[in-house]
């Protein structure tokens, strides 16, 4: 197999390349401690939340079901720990909003072993046998997209998958969970690809790793050298430039193989499937032991952190938590601090501590505000038409006329004409912008506004 991009030294085109920043790239994973309390939104990714099929006041134990739907594009929820049901109501969510969720208390002496799942055989399961499995632990992608797993692997009729493309680009600065997973859970990692190739009918996967992790590659040609010949077919592990988005699945197939997804298409008109690697690492742990997503592995660093690290954290942590023990005073932490949920070139600002950590949740970054001063206090100029983000955005777009007519309100305009839609909101566009215009948020306005409209 020939992959000439690297050689060319030609990623996609256009990105940038922020600064790297990733300090816990060589820290082992560890444990976060139990909380005493989780709280379990029922909204956590993309699709109809599932319903609680527990009732306060009922015992639970870790990995036991407790919210399920019958919707395709919906996925149930496990017990982060055992303890006993304490609320089910509304509790404060990420963005902002109030967010039907379950709390559960945990029981002081339980020792939090998963006690639910059971160990099963999948070596004579069919794909659609493993789609169901996929779909019953609960699993969405843990790149941060939050799309059903089962869904995404599931290959209409009329289409036909030759290739698993596994994302271990990780291009966000800061971020290293990825990065760890594949050097920790290799094992895990081409076992999950396997369930994955038989489920969508691959006959190859290529795992995309960007030049800056060499280690991560080398760690996964080993596994794959232990895995041996493979009945669902091959598995290569091959180096991409280091370029930001990389991780964006058009940018890394177009990295991978110099082929480019038609506007608004999906990798799976070229014959492909795109999923991350902590998403398939997880399948390749859960679904022989039967059991139900639990925990998940987030980065925890910026300036504002004492202890940073990437930290083995069960669904449902309050943030305070998180942040206390990775050494961030909770008592004034947004006085003195900015809180990102994820990377810093898509991750969120929030604007409370009292949400949990959900499925979709890779980082947590905390700067001092003494370092983000500058950037806070930088004035907001007219665009002087440098064509600097047109240059840079990996869609082709146009952002600075998307940004002018954004100011006029002209939203439907900026869909109809200027492919807002195709707009998947990178933020390169505002890193390169001299004139600090905050084009990416008045992007995600107009979206959000056409979808209202829209409903
Ligand atoms: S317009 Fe959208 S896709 Fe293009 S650079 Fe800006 S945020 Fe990224
Ligand atoms: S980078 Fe900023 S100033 Fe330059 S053209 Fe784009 S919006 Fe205008």
């Amino acid at each position: 197999m020939k992959l000439l991009s690297y050689f060319r030294g030609e990623a996609f085109q256009r990105g940038v390349h922020p600064p790297s920043c990733k300090l816990t790239a060589d820290r082992k994973i560890r444990r976060l401690p139990f909380p005493p309390k989780v709280t379990v939104p029922l909204s956590q990714h993309i699709g109809k939340a599932p319903r609680p099929i527990v009732r306060v006041g009922q015992e639970v134990v870790r990995g036991q079901p407790i919210a399920r739907s019958d919707e395709w594009l919906s996925v149930p929820h496990h017990a982060p720990l055992s303890g006993v049901v304490e609320f089910i109501g509304l509790r404060p969510g990420m963005r902002g909003t109030w967010i039907e969720s379950i709390v559960i208390r945990a029981h002081p002496g339980a020792t939090q072993e998963d006690l639910w799942g059971r160990p099963r055989d999948l070596s004579q399961a069919t794909g659609q046998d493993i789609l169901q499995a996929i779909w019953d632990t609960g699993m969405v992608g843990l790149g941060g997209a939050a799309f059903p797993t089962h869904a995404k692997l599931s290959v209409p009729k009329q289409a036909k998958v030759h290739t698993l493309v596994v994302n271990g680009c990780e291009c966000e600065p800061y971020l290293t969970c990825d990065h760890r997973v594949m050097v920790e859970q290799s094992d895990d990692l081409i076992a999950g690809i396997r369930y994955a190739m038989r489920a969508t009918g691959a006959e190859r996967a290529i795992i995309g790793i960007e030049d800056n992790k060499p280690d991560a590659r080398s760690v996964l040609r080993d596994a794959i050298a232990r895995a041996g010949t493979l009945p669902e077919g091959e598995i290569f592990a091959e180096l991409v430039p280091t370029k930001y988005p990389q991780g964006a699945e058009k940018m890394l197939i177009m990295a991978l193989f110099g082929t480019e997804m038609p506007a608004g298409g999906l990798p799976i008109a070229l014959g492909m499937v795109v999923s991350n690697v902590g998403t398939l690492a997880a399948l390749g742990k859960l679904l022989p032991a039967g059991q139900g997503l639990t925990e998940r592995v987030v980065t925890v660093t910026g300036s504002g952190v004492a202890r940073p690290g990437d930290y083995r954290v069960i669904l449902g942590t309050p943030l305070k938590f998180v942040l206390d023990y990775a050494g961030v005073p909770a008592v004034h932490a947004l006085d003195a601090r900015q809180v990102i949920l994820g990377g810093p070139m898509m991750g969120q600002a929030i604007g409370s501590l009292d949400v949990p950590i959900t499925k979709g949740v890779s980082g947590v970054l905390v700067f001092r505000r003494e370092d983000m001063q500058v950037r806070e206090t930088r004035q907001t100029y007219p665009c002087i038409k440098c064509g600097e983000c047109v240059e840079s955005c990996p869609m082709g777009l146009n952002p600075s006329t998307l940004g002018m007519l954004a100011a006029k309100r002209e939203y439907e305009l900026m869909g109809e004409r200027y492919f807002l839609g195709d707009c998947f909101e990178c933020g390169c566009c505002t890193y390169v912008c001299p004139s600090n215009i905050p084009l990416v948020q008045q992007f995600r306005v107009a979206k959000q506004i056409l979808r209202e409209k829209a409903a």
